[in-house]
């Protein structure tokens, strides 16, 4: 649409050189998308339709209400501004209609001296965005050749009319390349964090195996998943999880080459190509430089998070040839580092598979195991070091597998944590080990407290404290005989969370000890903050104290300190993993209460646990074996009996 300001009866006015001249500038302006293109294209076309000395292009700025020199000839790189409604070029550019001054020392209007240019005469039409908005002005001088004529102005504002249509199109085909840049952006990357994709991944993943292909180069992929992120997730909720996984995706981009390629998979599973390596080493040194700096405090709302990740890696050319491939290997070994404890870091290696097989095999099988009935509990008896009387027994869960046999509650559980399927069968473990307990009282066993482990995803969710409250109103046990078995971690995540929900649970009247006490962390302060009833020392601390070495030796120290610690804040101590007599000998002596462990007696099905408590009691069988024996401890004896 050309500017409606043009008068057809003026036009007529045109030669048909002007006529010709026009129509090949049209043509050039259809052609260019480049605004900066169509800028010098109205300047020096103009100055050569109009044969003027000098042309400028001022544009409007609409922050400071001034027009400005954009491009211009004799210029040399200053620029000109004037207020709008001012001079020359601010007067079109804010009236709109063009200015024709034949002779500037006759003009009123203050007509600049630009740069020692004598003007003497100068033509200014506005330059237009499709006929309509104002944009800009184009501003032709003459020194001597004679005024503009009405020619010369109908020229400009045809011209300038043309350049307005080429720019109004420019600029939507800017803006639509913007907005696919903008598409082709958010289609490649995370939004969360900024880091690129998986589709992101994969294309660049490729790219840089064609090149280590063709340069012979080594290539190795990392993957990084964050360990027990899904806890923090449930239990800090996802907006501490999703700046968490921000600064985690920071502090990744910035233990890294400036060109390794660092990207986010989706949940907390980043993947890390380093195209370029010397060495494995090399590669083995980037997983620990990662996994030192994620390992450092994260700070979220106030609140100091831990996490630790777990590495796998694969590498080109020495095991996996393609992109799928390379990523597989590097999900498997990332896999095999989770089983073996985490924290750590892995290459692919060939028979890893059958690890990964198993893992999925179990996943979807552990849906079928409530079903089918194959989860059983069994019961571990704990005893009072000083009587020797059955004080106790801890509910330890087992899936009687059909095909495989029994699986151990270390390898399932952490699946059913990961699936959240640990939340229906924690539910029945603690049913069934409450309606256990009330029926083996009703049957007239002398009552003993039944130890549940809970784990962190139950815990944290918001109908724990009724589950547990319906679980021991379905049973009719009396709370005292309930224990809740948390670990130190779970504790942590939210001291504040906890201590409230705790409380809670001190109310209903059943009993909380720490599981797994001393591996957690190492900060007691929140222990104090806590309603903790029992203590249950680690087993690795009793089981290292069995070697008589002197650098060992500090075991020993270490879980008398931990006795100590527990007595000070009125808390119970129970030692577990006791399998040896210099253990009892030594707990009884640090004057710890409790100890649970095969020394005695493993994890036993419900039918040996009623054998066992009525053999007469596990009191007699201990002081016979255990605390009898024992030289130079004779009044022990006289207690236990
Ligand atoms: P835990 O709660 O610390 O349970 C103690 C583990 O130590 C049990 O392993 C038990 O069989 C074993 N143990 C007991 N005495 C000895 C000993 O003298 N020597 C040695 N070497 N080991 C001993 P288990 O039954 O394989 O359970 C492993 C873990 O699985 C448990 O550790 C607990 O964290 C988890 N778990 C078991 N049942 C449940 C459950 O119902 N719910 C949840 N959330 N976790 C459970
Ligand atoms: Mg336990
Ligand atoms: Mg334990």
């Amino acid at each position: 649409m050309l500017d409606q300001s043009i008068n057809a009866a003026k036009i007529t006015k045109l030669s048909q050189i002007d006529y010709e001249w026009l129509i090949q500038i049209a043509l050039k302006l259809n052609l260019s998308n480049s605004i900066d293109y169509i800028y010098e294209l109205i300047v020096y076309q103009s100055a050569k339709l109009l044969n003027a000395d000098r042309v400028s292009l001022f544009l409007i700025d609409n922050d400071s209400h001034e027009v400005y020199t954009h491009l211009g000839m004799g210029l040399e790189g200053k620029e000109i501004r004037l207020p709008m409604g001012r001079g020359v070029a601010g007067t079109v550019a804010f009236t709109g209609q063009p200015i024709n001054i034949t002779d500037a020392e006759l003009d009123p209007r203050p007509v600049r001296n630009y740069f020692g240019y004598a003007t003497k005469t100068i033509l200014a039409v506005p330059l237009k965005l499709n006929g309509t908005t104002i944009i800009g002005v184009v501003q032709a001088l003459n020194k001597a050749d004679g005024p503009f004529d009405e020619r010369d102005e109908r020229v400009l504002e045809i011209l300038c009319s043309l350049a307005g249509v080429a720019l109004e199109r420019a600029n939507s085909i800017r803006e639509k390349e913007a907005l696919d840049e903008k598409m082709i952006y958010q289609a490649q990357h995370d939004l969360e964090t900024g880091l690129p994709n998986r589709a992101l991944l994969l294309q660049r993943l490729s790219l840089d195996l064609e090149e280590a292909k063709r340069r012979q180069h080594e290539l190795a992929v990392l993957m990084i998943d964050l360990d027990r992120f899904k806890l923090i997730n449930d239990s800090l909720g996802h907006e501490v999880g999703d700046e968490l996984l921000k600064q985690v995706a920071h502090r990744i981009k910035t233990s890294v080459r400036m060109n390794d390629l660092v990207t986010r998979l989706g949940g907390d599973e980043f993947v890390i190509v380093l195209s370029k390596i010397k060495s494995r080493q090399d590669v083995g040194k980037v997983a620990q430089n990662l996994l030192k700096a994620i390992q450092r405090p994260f700070y979220v709302d106030g609140t100091e998070l831990f996490v630790t990740g777990s590495i796998g890696i694969s590498m080109y050319p020495n095991l996996g040839k393609s992109v799928t491939e390379l990523i597989r290997q590097a999900d498997n070994a990332m896999y095999r580092v989770k089983a073996q404890g985490k924290n750590n870091y892995q290459f692919f290696a060939e028979e890893m598979s059958d690890i990964e097989l198993r893992r999925l095999s179990l996943v979807t099988q552990l849906h079928k195991a409530l079903e089918f009935e194959e989860l059983m509990l069994f019961y571990q008896p704990q005893l009072n070091l000083q009587n020797g009387k059955l004080v106790g027994m801890e509910a330890l869960l087992r899936w009687k597998h059909r095909e495989l046999g029994m699986i151990s509650p270390a390898e399932f559980i952490p699946l059913a944590e990961e699936t959240g399927l640990v939340v229906p069968i924690g539910n029945w473990v603690l049913n069934d080990a409450c309606k256990q307990t009330k029926k083996w009282q009703l049957a007239g066993f002398p009552p003993v407290r039944m130890s549940v482990n809970v784990s962190a995803v139950q815990f944290n969710r918001n109908d724990f404290i009724g589950v547990v409250r319906e679980a021991l109103h379905a049973s009719q046990l009396d709370p005292q005989y309930l224990e809740l078995e948390l670990t130190e971690g779970l504790l942590l995540q939210d001291i504040q969370g906890a201590a409230a929900k705790l409380k809670e649970l001190k109310k209903l009247g059943v009993y909380i000890a720490i599981d797994d006490f001393g591996t957690g962390y190492s900060s007691l302060r929140y222990l104090k903050q806590l309603p903790i009833d029992t203590l249950k020392i680690d087993q690795s601390f009793i089981r290292d104290m069995r070697i008589y070495d002197p650098a060992k030796g500090k075991d020993k120290a270490l879980v008398e300190a931990i006795i100590m610690l527990g007595h000070n804040l009125g808390m119970n101590i129970i030692a577990e993993g006791v399998e040896l007599q210099e253990h009892v000998d030594f707990l009884r002596d640090s004057k710890c209460e409790e100890i649970q462990g095969y020394i005695f007696c493993k994890p036993i099905p419900a039918l040996e646990i009623e054998t066992f408590m009525a053999q007469g009691g596990p009191g007699e069988r201990l002081s016979a074996t255990l605390l009898n024996n024992h030289p130079g401890k004779p009044g022990l004896v006289e207690k236990a009996g």
